[in-house]
């Protein structure tokens, strides 16, 4: 199985795919944790340079490349591997992100990103992609409490920006419902720990 974890800034992605993968190590799943961009040798060293600098150091399209050069090397080096040995992968942001904040909230195309997902990665698309969602207000509150000032690690960004990619989150998941699943963020570590193994329950032996 292929799990990918979605949401904007300060919804506790990293948090809770480590604890997912915890709460299903408990079930006797084993689980490959990984993130994107990166989550191997070569798209680590394209986060790096994605990272690195302002938040206009690529032009969008440059950016989008990247990406989705990071994905296919992503991939084909771990994810692929793994869930055929049959590992669940938990991916802390997929191609989804790219289609957010590079396409809805940067400009991009989802038609694009589509077409460069086809080309790099054959179209591979998560078993499910579970979305972690918070009122924009809490989310921005818990970003910068993370990050300091700089509430977003590209640079900053407006608050429109950051609307503008939960909104595309929210909108992904209307348009695909039997991929996407919507969690609610709120509350206690545990209480949304225990939301996406719900959310997954259908698979637990
Ligand atoms: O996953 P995390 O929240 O740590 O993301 C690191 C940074 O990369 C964030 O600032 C996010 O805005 C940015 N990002 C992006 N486009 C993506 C994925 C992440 O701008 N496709």
């Amino acid at each position: 199985r292929f799990i990918s974890l979605e949401g904007g800034e300060g919804v506790g992605k990293s948090t809770q795919a480590r604890a997912l993968a915890d709460a299903l190590a408990r079930r006797g799943i084993e689980c490959e944790v990984t993130r994107e961009p990166g989550g191997s040798a070569g798209a680590e060293a394209i986060r790096g340079l994605l990272m690195a600098g302002a938040v206009d150091r690529w032009s969008p399209h440059a950016e989008a490349l990247l990406f989705a050069a990071a994905r296919s090397d992503h991939i084909d080096r771990l994810i692929h591997p793994a869930v055929e040995a049959g590992r669940w992968v938990i991916c802390d942001r997929f191609l989804d992100s790219t289609r957010a904040y590079q396409g809805v909230a940067g400009g991009i195309d989802d038609g694009a990103i589509l077409a460069l997902h086809a080309f790099g990665s054959r179209g591979l698309l998560p078993d499910r992609t579970l979305v972690l969602t918070l009122p924009d207000e809490e989310a921005a509150a818990r970003a910068s409490a993370r990050d300091g000032a700089a509430n977003d690690r590209f640079g900053l960004r407006d608050e429109n920006f950051h609307r503008a990619v939960n909104a595309a989150f929210r909108g992904f998941a209307e348009a695909e419902p039997d991929r996407f699943r919507l969690i609610d963020a709120t509350g206690s570590k545990q209480d949304v720990t225990d939301r996406l193994v719900a959310a997954v329950a259908d698979w637990l032996p």
